[in-house]
């Protein structure tokens, strides 16, 4: 499931500005560089390297565009925080800043149906196309539409790889949705069903929350 896509469609459906660090790395890599900021100058000396741009520069990052932080619809953080401890840096900027999360969604989807998303996908061997068995399937079974190329499955999307990787990923979101729901901020919302019910779902969750906190 995309969370961009979600993000994309709250920002269409409550007019809250999306702040993504993915939409803020393509546009880092994008510029010139006599426009980089020097956050985004350094984020892209690391990605140059392939090293992983380290929290504090992500920060730095999203908090050069902190204007976006005061925008009336709100604003939506995107892929940010991931770490409990770019969580805990977020929540002092914010308190600087006067300023306050109104809720924090995790969406939860239960593994099995991960698995059947997952484990269902096909790849060409020659073009890198992406089918899925149910959901999107070929018109040749295990041939490529586009070029003709024969279609397998990645390693990564067989059952026993998935279950290694939600597993290492649950030990990894943990600690955050601990931290968050401690605050008392954290919303789970089902994420079954096309984007845009899982969307009506996410606005419904969110103005629930607003009016019981009324
Ligand atoms: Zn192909």
């Amino acid at each position: 499931m995309g969370k961009g896509t979600q993000a994309q469609l709250l920002h269409q459906r409550l007019g809250a500005c999306h702040l993504s660090t993915g939409d803020v790395f393509r546009a880092a890599a994008s510029r010139t560089d006599c426009v980089l900021t020097p956050a985004m100058a350094a984020a892209l000396e690391y990605m140059r390297r392939g090293a992983l741009v380290p929290d504090a520069t992500v920060w730095e990052m999203v908090r050069e565009r902190s204007g976006c932080l005061r925008c009336q619809g709100g604003f939506v953080l995107d892929g940010f925080p991931r770490t409990l401890s770019q969580a805990e840096s977020l929540n002092r900027v914010m308190q600087e800043e006067k300023l306050s999360l109104s809720a924090v969604v995790n969406y939860e989807l239960p593994l099995a149906e991960i698995i059947s998303r997952l484990s269902g996908r096909r790849v060409c061997k020659k073009c890198k196309s992406v089918f899925h068995v149910a959901h999107q399937p070929p018109k040749v079974e295990g041939v490529c539409d586009h070029c003709g190329g024969q279609l397998y499955q990645r390693e990564d999307d067989r059952p026993e790889s998935i279950t290694v990787r939600m597993e290492a990923y649950e030990r990894n979101t943990a600690p955050l949705i601990e931290f968050y729901q401690r605050l008392g901020l954290l919303l789970p919302v089902a994420a079954t069903g096309s984007p845009e019910e899982i969307c009506a779902r996410t606005v419904a969750a969110l103005e629930q929350r607003s009016q019981s906190a009324k």
